[in-house]
């Protein structure tokens, strides 16, 4: 009973919030009760575990400018929510169906299918914000507390099932005759998708994006949820579309209504290429008799002639966009990644090197330049290049994964079996890892300093094995 008046209280609180005074109303108030059930710091590791099963479970779609574009943009909408911890890790999936999901640690994913069914940057802002508000309400905790005189169903179990769900794309598939309890664990309540839907409105009005686009959003996923038959997406199921959501979302862009961005040309950009990058070679030629004539489409079109090989035409094409587009970084990267690609090494290098004098730094020209390195067999400048960006993002597994290789093949062989170990971990492979490990002790015998090191990495990585073989 108090449980109910605590959250109608709060719901109500967050009402006068959402229609625009500004308030300090924060969640501690049911914070202690929460921590009782699941305490962040737990919730924190739970996510971390479960980031680490869903790369082992699922392919993940890798590409740095992608990557980049789409961690900007959830850290830029992540600012203007209500997370406490603005420390996000993003994950997008290389499946084409519609998808996004929010776990505790701040991690956020989105499917590639999520680019293919937003028209614009503001319906991909909607959804983000929807997640995002998913995390700062702490709707799986509330979860848990709600449910646990019904079931004993913990966090780790539902973090578990979003992980086979994510990875089969069927939550009925769900673990044989659990399956529809697990189900129901995956789904949240009307009340909290209602929640969220009002809180992302919030969030995805501050961040500057035009809110009746969210409103559209609901509208393609019904769309999506109509032709879809039975085979209905993860996302509708978790994110069951009511009638009753798209209406209250357009009524409040209504009643509150703020103009803002609706799309942007990066956006577009991004878009093409992760279409591109969900292209396999056969579909090129259907691809290719659908292009149109924006800018964007231009981009898309010198993608596949660099898929042809034919990098005369592609870079033909870019410097075209480049020129139109002087500033843009994205097109830019896109000519780098094409001289590197067609093996114009010394002319890769340049161009790169002069834009990272400007960009100091950045990711995917620095990926770019490695690259440049590994082809020509410089190891030792690629090793370099990529242990500067590990340095940002220790736990990128196809950069580990990269690096490790580029490290083996220089004859950094205790290198190799430290990094490879690492990428091990980062991708729920305990028992590789810990060979990985035994292996660089046993090279690094005669080196006290590093051996204690390595030791005392053994020691903590058994720990996790020992649970996990259990667990098996
Ligand atoms: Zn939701």
């Amino acid at each position: 009973m108090i449980k109910k008046t605590i959250l109608t209280l709060l719901i109500s609180l967050m009402a006068t919030y959402a229609h625009g005074q500004e308030s300090s109303i924060e969640l501690p108030l049911i914070g202690d009760r929460l921590s009782g059930a699941v305490s962040q710091t737990e919730e924190e590791a739970l996510g971390r575990q479960f980031l680490r099963d869903l790369k082992r479970e699922t392919a993940i779609l890798y590409d740095p400018i992608v990557q980049e574009w789409t961690e900007l943009f959830v850290y830029k909408i992540g600012e203007q929510s209500k997370v406490n911890k603005k420390a996000f890790e993003l994950l997008i999936i290389e499946d084409n169906t519609l998808n996004a999901f929010a776990a505790p640690g701040g991690i956020i994913g989105v499917n590639a299918g999520l680019f293919k069914y937003s028209d614009n940057e503001a319906q991909f802002a909607s959804v983000i914000a929807h997640e995002l508000a998913h995390l700062s309400q702490r709707h799986f905790a509330r979860q848990i507390l709600e449910g646990s005189d019904r079931s004993n169903q913990s966090l780790a179990t539902v973090l578990a099932s979003i992980v086979v769900a994510v990875a089969t794309n069927s939550p009925a598939a769900v673990i044989g005759g659990q399956g529809l309890l697990v189900a129901q664990q995956l789904r949240f309540s009307r009340l909290y998708e209602t929640e969220a839907d009002r809180e992302g409105y919030v969030t995805l009005q501050k961040a500057g994006y035009d809110t009746i686009q969210m409103s559209e959003m609901f509208k393609n996923m019904q769309e999506v949820r109509r032709l879809s038959g039975d085979n209905i997406p993860e996302f509708l199921l978790t994110h069951p579309i009511t009638t009753r959501r798209i209406t209250e979302s357009r009524e409040r862009a209504r009643e509150y209504p703020s103009p803002g961005t609706v799309d942007s040309f990066n956006f577009r950009l991004i878009k093409k290429r992760v279409e591109f990058l969900m292209t396999d070679n056969l579909s090129i030629r259907a691809m290719e008799k659908e292009i149109g004539e924006e800018d964007e489409d231009i981009y898309l079109k010198a993608l596949l002639e660099k898929r042809k090989l034919n990098f005369t035409r592609s870079i033909e094409l870019l410097k075209n966009l480049e020129e139109k587009h002087p500033d843009n970084l994205i097109i830019k990267t896109s000519i780098a990644e094409v001289y590197t690609e067609s093996g114009n090494i010394r002319k890769s290098k340049d161009y790169t090197n002069k834009l990272l004098a400007v960009s100091l730094g950045n990711y995917p020209l620095s990926y770019n330049l490695a690259n440049a390195h590994i082809l020509e067999e410089d190891y030792v400048a690629a090793e370099q290049l990529l242990e500067d960006i590990k340095f940002y993002r220790p736990v990128d597994i196809n950069l580990l994964k990269d690096l490790s290789q580029v490290q083996k093949n220089s004859n950094n062989m205790l290198g190799y079996h430290l990094t490879n170990s690492e990428f091990l971990f980062y991708s729920g492979r305990y028992e590789e890892a810990l060979r990985d490990l035994q292996e660089a002790r046993r090279i690094a015998r005669n080196n006290f300093k590093i051996r204690e090191i390595i030791t005392e990495r053994i020691l903590i990585l058994q720990s996790y094995v020992q649970p996990a073989r259990r667990r098996s």
